[in-house]
Order: structure tokens, then sequence, then C-alpha cells
């Protein structure tokens, strides 16, 4: 349920359900909450409700609670259109509601998508005779098989991948529409983003998601489910993997209240928390959002060799990330910061990269090339000057 929409006799409110499903404690819900106003079945196999008076904050958060309504600032997304029959209609290959469960679970988790046209949808296809495959989506997931999935785009591009990538390739062209939608003032629609794109330069680049599963760091992130269906893991981002005694404290809360037996501290510096139950899973994940632990890293990429903890630096690198972390956490760049020449746990081509040379003191170089030599409370100006 996104914003009320005004009309001529009051509100309309739209209730977006997974595949048109709603469970009889769902259902109880509709009929105590919205008892005022007109119930109507959308062309989505959504509900909208029109009523001459807004709804109180309780009343949705009462929705909200059994899960009819998602997180307020995606919940526009949640345009997610599966067939009546799925998961008990003979002739489908495959069931996918989970998949697409998934795919809104993910919705829920990421704020930064909330700039997206309210048109953004996706359609998941499992090959039931009652097919939804002809209707409008943006984005249909159709099922070539019990582990095959093909992505199809404007009805005509299809690229082949296994159902386990399906939501990295969503989750991939999600952040180029979005992309695309902060290069312009409106809120473009999908197909739009597909003519500028070109359909063969995009199909390339799914492909190229496809098949590098691997040089995803943060593919962990997140909600998702384990190879034992009854259990998932969240992935939790930790900026420059840094974990105070408090966010300790918390996760060791949560895993006894979720009774979840261990956390996997990751390669990438984050944090796995394992063996979640399904039916806590989202409940756990809104406790660890409430203590502010993040599922998605900033766009900003930032590193920093252990700087003072080292007797070879000659700067604070990890305080003077944190500072440029906290002022560039909005601008998709790499930078990485070093506390003398021999770069420790530099691994990659960054877009800026700082190295300690006098106490306190930095060469910055950009694209590889020498641009400066600053102190640390200048890194942060001259770092701007080429943004
Ligand atoms: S890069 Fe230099 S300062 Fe940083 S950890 Fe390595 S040796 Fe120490």
């Amino acid at each position: 349920m996104g914003q009320p929409i005004p009309t001529p006799g009051g509100w309309l409110y739209r209730l977006r359900l997974v595949g048109g499903r709603v469970s009889l404690l769902q259902l109880q819900k509709i009929q105590t909450c919205l008892t005022e106003g007109k119930l109507e079945i959308t062309r989505r196999g959504n509900l909208q409700y029109r009523s001459e008076s807004l709804l109180s904050v309780r009343v949705i958060e009462e929705l909200q609670d059994v899960g009819l309504v998602g997180n307020l600032e995606t919940d526009h997304l949640r345009n997610i259109m599966l067939s009546p029959t799925c998961g008990i209609d003979r002739e489908a290959m495959t069931d996918l509601f989970p998949v697409a469960k998934r795919w809104e679970d993910y919705l829920a988790q990421r704020r930064e998508l909330r700039y997206l046209s309210p048109k953004f949808s996706v359609g998941f296809d499992g090959g039931e005779a009652l097919s939804i495959a002809a209707l409008t989506n943006d984005i249909l997931v159709r099922a070539m098989g019990e582990n095959c999935c093909q992505i199809i785009l404007n009805k005509t591009i299809g690229i082949t991948v296994s159902s386990t990538e399906v939501i990295n390739i969503l989750d991939h062209l999600a952040h180029l529409y979005l992309e695309f939608t902060k290069l312009t003032d409106t809120q473009p629609r999908f197909s739009k983003m597909i003519a500028s794109y070109g359909i063969d330069r995009l199909g390339q680049k799914i492909e190229e998601v496809s098949i590098d599963r691997k040089s995803m760091p943060n593919a962990h992130l997140g909600l998702h489910p384990q190879k034992d269906n009854d259990f998932y893991y969240i992935g939790i981002f930790l900026p420059l993997g840094h974990l105070s005694s408090l966010q300790l404290a918390q996760l060791i809360t949560v895993c006894h209240r979720y009774r979840i037996p261990e956390v996997r501290f990751t390669p990438w510096r984050n944090v796995v928390l394992p063996f979640v139950h399904r039916s806590f899973s989202r409940e756990c994940c809104q406790i660890l959002s409430h203590y502010h632990f993040s599922f998605c890293p900033p766009p900003l990429a930032i590193s920093a060799c252990a700087g003072k903890d080292c007797l070879a630096s000659w700067t604070d690198t990890q305080t003077d990330a944190q500072i440029l972390q906290y002022s560039l956490a909005d601008k998709p760049l790499h930078l990485h910061l070093s506390g003398c020449a021999k770069l420790c746990a530099y691994n990659s081509h960054c877009d800026f990269l700082a190295v300690g040379c006098a106490p306190n003191r930095y060469y910055l170089y950009h694209q590889q090339q020498l641009v400066a030599e600053v102190g640390a409370e200048e890194l942060l100006t001259n770092i701007k000057k080429f943004l």
C-alpha cells in the first residue's frame, strides 16, 4: 500500500499482493480494518480500497503486521504477478512463487529503489496452463525447466539463467533502472530505459551478471534462502568492517532470540547470520534494521589499511576513511586509503587512492594519476574537485 491517491470521492489505496494471494488471516484483517469503503480487484490481481476518509496509522500498521503492506518506502514497487494457479497447476514446469516472494523480500530491503516508477512490474510464469506471460510486465521471469529460467525484457530479449540467479539479475536490472531514473527529473518507465540502452547492450549486461556471480562480493547481503528451504541466511553490511561492542551485543541478542547457532564473518568484512528459520526471517530483519544494521552497501566503496595500528603508517587511515565515508556515502566511487606506499589491503583498481607520505599527509591519486599532496583534512575537498 503506497501513498493514498486522492479521488473525487475521497481516497484510493492499493493493497499489492504477491500473485494475488492472501491468507485467511490476512483476509480477516482486511475484513476488520477496511470496513467503510469499497474493495475492488485490479487488473494486476491486487486489491484497491476506496474510502471517503484516510486510513489511520494504526490501521496501516495492522495491515503491515500481517504482510499486506510492505515497507512503506518501496511498497509501490511490489507489482509482482503470478498465475492464480501457480503451485497447483498440473501443467506447470515449476512453482515460481518462492522466487517471487524473494523478490518481494528484496524490495522491502532496498529503500534506494524508492525513486523508481510505481509502474515497475515483474511477472513470474511457471509454465501454468493459466498463463500470465502475455500480460503486461516490464520483466517476465519464465520457467524453462525445474531449475532454469529465462529473463524476458520487452517481450523480445530472453536470457537463460539458473533459478538461483534470478534475484541477482533482477537486482542488477533494478539498479540500472535506478541509475537511469536519477538522470531524469521524472520517473521514466522501464521501457524507456530499454530504449535508451538498446536491447543488445542490456542483454549483454544481464549475461555478464549471470556468469560473473563470484565477482559480486555483495551478493550475500540481505535475506537469502538456504539450501534447506526452512532456513534463510541474512547478510549484514558493516561499513569498513567495523563491529562496535554495542553491535556485537545486539547480534548476540538477535542470535539468542531467534536461535541462530552461529555467526559468519566474510572476506568482504561483513557478517552472515545463517540458519534463521523462515518464520522469523522478516522479524529478524526488522529487529536488525531497528538496531541500524544495513543490508546493502552505500554506493561508495571505501577501504583502508590498518593505519595507525601499524608502525609504518604516516596517517590514521581508519579515521580518515570514516570521515570520507560519512561525507561521500551517496557517491558511486571506489576509494582506498593506505598508510604508506606498501599498499597492504589494496587489491583492486580505485577511482581514488590516497597513500600516506608524511605525518598526517597523503599523496592523492585519481584514476592512477598523482593529482595532489594534501593534509588528511584536505582529502575531501580535493576529491570533490573531481566529482
Ligand atoms: S600499507 Fe603501510 S601503513 Fe598500511 S598496513 Fe601496510 S605497511 Fe602498514
